[in-house]
């Protein structure tokens, strides 16, 4: 059995002690634990205005799935539905198929120039209104608020004993804040789905696993991100306040301190002078209201999500001790430099850079438009034979055998001609031709048909690939769609 010596280890130099202290500090400066912070409620414009946000936002992501769409017999009648298993998105009166799938790139593409040119703009004002993150905490505050009170209270509440008092607000909040997640959770699932059916699935268990496999994830996740994690989510986890500075310039709008204005700051009493002094009276109000638990004073922070509540917390201070409003306002970074060297402040909203951003949005949005107007609904797409390549016929002549997909994106069956082009001579054969050559069929409605096509030319044509065309033509509409494909010809024998 071998034996472990025990080697007495040198007692630590004066050095190598303070070197630990000092990593250790830098480690603790560096995962600082998170504060908890207990936003105040803030009353004003900004907060109206986010109230409104947060309704219309959480009305339309819960009610969407409910609003029925009249699309005729045997067709879904929910107004938004991804129909993943028939390979459909329904949106009102728009009905795309797998194949269009650039109009959802083109959707993508636009929401993108839509928030560049908002932060050029105005900053980050999509993360202060309408990011989910935002509105979902604001909401989870809300609910926080109602049952355990404002800032002062909540934060009295955290620090009391526990008491059955305590343990009972905290268990309803704690409910309050799953049932939100799970209705989340539920709503998400509803735009796959017919919402109804799915509803009454849900709740006898006879709803798929996916379904409630997906309703426990964004279930987790709303709690998690919304409940617990909240201003840490901006902080540290969403890449947007790292990328938005490419998108902004000098003379973005943005919520800030007037330095020139607060500063000195410093506490006020009632009938005093503001004669040498700034108009901050530091009564952290601002800094009370802010969701972030940041002091706007300090300058543009990567934390801040321009909520604006932080002008609202301060108008009514400086409306309380008779100064004008606006000491943290919209400002962009050009004026506080123009009012530092005693020139005049003035908004530049149109610069080329919002013009730029405006154009392209403008172009982008045109193009869907136009896109979605001249939408066609029959497409055709052909598929040659591989074997036997090429069929050599008993008069000399060759013939090629083909797979075509009559797709009929309309609710109505739909009586179509099918002609060949592109090589001297080629034909179609069937038993029933109809005028010039064309093959009848019909396109079975909102579906997929399959056309089994014989193209024959003449003896003599030449051995190699030619290239054809199929046209398919709507006899009633005119709406025409092609599909080009080859014909093969063998040499002699
Ligand atoms: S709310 Fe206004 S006055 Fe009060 S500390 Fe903030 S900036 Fe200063
Ligand atoms: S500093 Fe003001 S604008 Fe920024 S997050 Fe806090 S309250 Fe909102």
């Amino acid at each position: 059995m071998g034996v472990t010596t025990l080697i007495p280890r040198r007692p630590d130099s004066d050095l190598e002690v303070d070197a630990r202290a000092v990593n250790s500090r830098a480690a603790r400066a560096l995962y600082k634990k998170r504060e908890q912070i207990y936003p105040k409620l803030a009353r004003g414009l900004f907060r109206n205005v986010k109230w409104a946000a947060m309704i219309v936002l959480l009305t339309i992501y819960y009610v969407t799935p409910w609003l029925r769409w009249d699309r005729g017999v045997g067709r879904p009648d929910q107004a938004v539905l991804v129909d993943f298993d028939h390979g459909r998105f329904y949106f009102f009166f728009i009905e795309l198929w797998p194949q269009e799938v650039y109009y959802i790139t083109g959707l993508l593409i636009l929401a993108a120039f839509g928030i560049f040119l908002s932060s050029a703009l105005f900053g980050r004002i999509w993360c202060g209104y309408a990011c989910p993150q935002t509105v979902w905490t604001d909401l989870y505050i809300y609910v926080e608020r109602l049952i355990e009170g404002d800032r002062n209270e909540r934060m009295r509440l955290d620090k009391a004993p526990l008491s059955w008092g305590k343990a009972g607000k905290k268990a309803s909040k704690h409910a309050l804040w799953l049932i939100i997640a799970a209705a989340t959770g539920g709503a998400w699932v509803f735009y796959f789905a017919d919402a109804p059916t799915l509803f009454a699935a849900i709740f006898s268990g006879t709803a798929s696993a996916s379904a409630y496999l997906f309703i426990g994830l964004l279930t987790f996740t709303t709690y998690a991100l919304a409940g617990t994690m909240r201003e840490q989510v901006c902080t540290y986890m969403c890449p947007w306040p790292r990328i938005q500075a490419a998108m902004m310039d000098k003379d973005a709008l943005s919520v800030a301190y007037r330095v020139d204005r607060g500063e000195p700051r410093g506490a006020h009493k009632k009938g005093q002078s503001w004669e040498g002094r700034g108009d901050c009276i530091d009564c952290r109000q601002c800094v009370a209201v802010c969701p972030q638990g940041i002091d706007i004073r300090d300058g543009d922070q990567l934390e801040c999500i321009n909520c604006a509540l932080c002008i609202d917390a301060c108008d009514a201070i400086m409306t309380k001790v008779g100064r004008p409003k606006g000491l943290i306002a919209y400002d962009s970074y050009a004026n506080q430099t123009r009012r530092a060297q005693g020139k005049v402040a003035r908004i530049r909203l149109v610069r080329p850079r919002t013009i730029l951003y405006g154009a392209l949005f403008a172009l982008v949005g045109a193009l869907m438009i136009y896109g979605l107007a001249s939408r066609q609904t029959l497409d055709a797409n052909v598929i040659r034979d591989r074997s036997p390549p090429f069929v050599r016929l008993a008069d000399g002549s060759m013939r090629n055998d083909y797979e075509l997909k009559l797709i009929n994106m309309s609710a109505a069956p739909r009586r179509v001609s099918i002609s060949v082009e592109g090589l001297e001579g080629a034909h179609l054969q069937a038993p029933d031709l109809g005028a010039a050559g064309a093959v009848v069929a019909v396109a079975s409605a909102d579906g997929v048909t399959n056309v089994r096509l014989h193209v024959a030319a003449p003896a003599g044509v030449l051995p190699g690939s030619h290239d054809i065309r199929f046209t398919v033509r709507d006899l009633e509409s005119g709406e025409t769609a092609t599909s080009a494909s080859a014909f093969l010809a063998g040499g002699e024998r």
